[in-house]
């Protein structure tokens, strides 16, 4: 029997021989859309939003939900209507908020490649502010808002240089990260920043990695942000807003290493204090988390296929695969795994793999389950940065998603089909 506590929110819970996500069996979910199923917890991205604003309770504040950590669209539409802004990585983002009844004035847009498009689309539709990461991002930048008789609204991104003690691949805030602009000429990128005739610089912000469960990091990149905003303004420059960036991690229930990641309510009474200390308390603040307002808010149901014994291993291959949950492939993340009815059987440790053709292919490693054929496993913490990767490769439509909301449900997004996959393909002419 497993029996060990479950991953994350306390909206998913067992009941006799089910889970139940807020008053909703997983079970009925499985037998009317079948598996490989994300499905997600409106009241807990609620309870996780809720953390912030009562951390930034009395406060000039915006969140801006990172949404490529989950963009679906019924996902951004509860954030919108809860009050969101967010933060966008591309066009197509952009394109989202606006489907999904966001305020595109809410909108500040990241990431380093920036097209010369979407910068147009993104000063047509009015966001807040560009989250500018090179100089010559902002020479570009300044072009476009020139051409269209505009000026864009820039946050440069500086780099701290901070090590927030996470994964090399979710960590940015380092010297040899490709983001931002170097602590060190942070300063002269203001100056010119200023210059450009088609900018108008709003703020500054910075972003040091994700899942980090220390809330010293933090301090640390405050520490130099605030050190920047002080020469900067001194310099004549006024910045209206400071961002803060994403990356408070969220607990996975790690067997091993089992750090928890202080609250989002603790974290900014800690970071609020350093803020009022220098001065900077009334200042307008940005946030831009994404892991941490959905990441434990949803589960991915898969049904178990084949049991295959082994000299020295044992697999339990499941139907959901690296293209459904590609975290555990790509960064050797841990997800913790539980079988929806528990068995009184023996438990066996398997590596829980998919059927998809690669080595890398795996879900969970050495896993301890009561399981067979044809039962239905839970794969928790997977709301975040596992549907929004999820891929098509080995020809796999992408797994269908419900939310939740009390007793009630909502298909949020139907199983790809075949036909799906293909819409955008056309053959070439036969030759004779
Ligand atoms: C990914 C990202 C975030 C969100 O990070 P989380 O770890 O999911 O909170 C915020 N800001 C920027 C610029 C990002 O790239």
């Amino acid at each position: 029997m497993t029996n060990s506590p479950l991953a994350g929110s306390p909206f998913v819970a067992r009941q006799s021989k089910d889970l139940l996500i807020e008053q909703v069996p997983l079970s009925t979910l499985t037998t009317t859309y079948g598996t490989p199923l994300f499905v997600y917890s409106k009241a807990a991205m609620l309870s996780a939003l809720a953390a912030y604003q009562r951390g930034f309770a009395g406060r000039n504040a915006r969140i801006c939900y990172a949404m490529k950590a989950n963009s679906s669209l019924a996902v951004l539409q509860v954030f919108a209507q809860a009050g969101c802004g967010f933060d966008i990585v591309s066009g197509g983002e952009l394109a989202r908020v606006i489907a999904a009844g966001g305020d595109p004035g809410k909108v500040i847009f990241s990431g380093v490649g920036k097209t010369r498009a979407e910068m147009q689309q993104a000063l047509r539709a009015g966001i807040a502010c560009f989250n500018v990461e090179s100089e010559a991002e902002l020479e570009v930048l300044s072009e476009v808002a020139h051409a269209l008789e505009m000026r864009a609204p820039v946050s440069i991104r500086v780099n701290p240089n901070v090590d927030a003690k996470t994964h090399p691949y979710i960590s940015t805030g380092l010297k040899d990260n490709k983001f931002g602009v170097a602590h060190e000429r942070a300063l002269q990128t203001y100056q010119r920043a200023a210059q450009l005739h088609g900018l108008e610089v709003v703020g500054i912000d910075c972003h040091i990695g994700s899942q980090i469960t220390d809330v010293s990091p933090y301090l640390d990149a405050m520490d130099r942000v605030l050190d920047l905003v002080d020469a900067i303004e001194r310099s004549g420059i006024t910045l209206k807003h400071i961002d803060f960036g994403g990356g408070l991690g969220i607990d996975y229930n790690m067997p091993v290493d089992n750090e928890l990641p202080p609250s989002a309510d603790d974290l900014w009474r800690a970071l609020l204090a350093k803020l009022d200390a220098r001065g900077y308390g009334q200042r307008q603040l940005m946030i831009e988390p994404g892991r941490s307002l959905v990441g434990n808010a949803g589960v991915c149901l898969t049904t178990v296929e084949y049991l295959k014994p082994g000299e020295l291993k044992n697999f339990c291959i499941v139907d959901a695969a690296m293209n459904d949950v590609p975290r555990p492939a790509m960064y050797e993340a841990f997800h913790q795994i539980t079988p929806l009815a528990l068995r009184d059987t023996e438990s066996v440790v398997y590596d829980v793999v998919g059927p998809v053709c690669e080595s890398g292919d795996w879900l969970g490693r050495d896993r301890s389950l009561a399981v067979e054929a044809g039962d239905v496993l839970a794969i928790l913490s997977t709301g975040a940065y596992c549907m929004a990767m999820a891929s098509n490769y080995n020809t796999r439509g992408r797994a269908a998603e419900v939310l939740v909301d009390g007793n009630k449900w909502h298909l949020i997004r139907r199983r790809e089909t075949a036909q799906d996959l293909m819409a955008c393909e056309s053959l070439i002419p036969n030759t004779p």
